[in-house]
């Protein structure tokens, strides 16, 4: 039997996409994830709160509101299946779908959201301080009391950290920039912008060796590229900035990715390069990369998705 549409991914991008098109009779189902992308419910099931997603005033969990969005979708009647998508065929109609438990799918529309993945260092001492000190998202983290007044190290040298120490500038004493080489990847202006704050300042050619602290982050330890000389720096708050990975391997290049290789969609659109196929969230943005900017686009993606199904096929 075909599926009107299926989407696939369960963090707020999907989860809305799915609210939307149930809301308007299509049924949905969707593909939450096990393993692929990290956990069902997307990046904001490892963040502790959030506190700029409106209509919370005193800040939800990531879990919590993550939760709620999938409840409120059920009701509505989107089915679930908590299993990963392994691969699709974007050049047959219906579109196919395999999913990690052997089946096969058919949907006339595909909502894709499978978000990105923050790229970690991968060292046994930054799991220990994840959410006690380390984070990856200076807009969702830099304003907790933590991090107040106290010094804060960035890691990394593009666009991403520079950002986040201009914006870790407002509430730390001062930022280190950690960067691994002599040169920043970031655009010009950014470049300049950081250069000239006064509370930050660049560590060049350093390398985070290890995270250091008792339960909460206290310092980083760090090797100089050039010379190996090794150092200890103060700090309450690490933030990783070294690159997201936009998951869409299960893709196997069947759609436009844009140069940074996030999936391309028409300008002020969610519609990708394959007519039917619909992208909402990170896995198309990496400018943006918020919850509610998530919700929205995700929103788009089910009115764009109804809109074509209609013209289409009078659904
Ligand atoms: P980037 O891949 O551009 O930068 C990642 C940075 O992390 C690089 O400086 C890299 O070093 C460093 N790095 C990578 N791995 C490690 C590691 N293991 N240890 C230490 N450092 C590491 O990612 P961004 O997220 O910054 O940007 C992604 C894309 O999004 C870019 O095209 C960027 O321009 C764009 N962007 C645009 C924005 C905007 O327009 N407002 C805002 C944010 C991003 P090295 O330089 O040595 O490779």
């Amino acid at each position: 039997m075909n599926e009107k549409l299926i989407i696939i991914g369960s963090g707020p991008s999907g989860l809305t996409a799915s609210i939307y098109a149930s809301r308007a009779n299509l049924t949905p189902l969707l593909f939450e994830g096990f393993a692929a992308g990290g956990i069902p419910g997307g990046q904001l099931m490892i963040t502790s709160m959030v506190e700029n997603y409106p209509g919370f005033r005193d800040g939800i969990g990531g879990q919590k509101l993550m939760a709620e969005m999938r409840a409120q979708s059920i009701r509505f009647g989107t089915r679930i299946i908590t299993e990963d998508v392994e691969s699709v065929n974007l050049s047959t109609r219906p579109f196919v779908v395999n999913s990690s438990g052997g089946a096969t799918y058919q949907s006339l529309a595909l909502i894709l959201a499978t978000g990105a993945t923050a790229r970690r260092m991968d060292m046994p001492s930054e799991k220990k301080f994840f959410n006690r000190g380390i984070s990856a998202c200076a807009v969702c983290d830099g304003a907790l009391p933590m991090f107040r007044n106290k010094p804060i190290a960035v890691i990394g040298g593009g666009d991403t950290a520079l950002e986040e120490a201009m914006h870790l500038a407002k509430f730390g004493s001062k930022i280190y920039l950690i960067h691994r080489r002599n040169s920043l990847r970031a655009s010009k202006i950014m470049q300049e912008r950081v250069l000239k704050h006064e509370k930050i300042q660049v560590l060049w050619n350093k390398i985070v060796v290890e995270f250091l602290g008792e339960t909460l982050l206290a310092g980083v330890r760090l090797q100089d590229t050039q010379t190996g000389e090794i150092t200890t720096l103060e700090v309450a708050g690490a933030f990783e900035a070294i690159g997201h990975q936009p998951n869409t391997s299960f893709l196997s290049n069947q759609l436009t990715l844009n140069e940074a290789g996030y999936i391309y969609t028409h300008p002020g659109t969610t519609m990708t390069s394959v007519e039917g196929v619909f992208a909402g969230g990170d896995v198309h943005d990496f400018r943006y990369r918020q919850a509610v900017t998530a919700a929205g686009t995700g929103c788009m993606a089910a009115l764009d998705a109804q809109k074509w199904l209609a013209e289409k096929f009078g659904i």
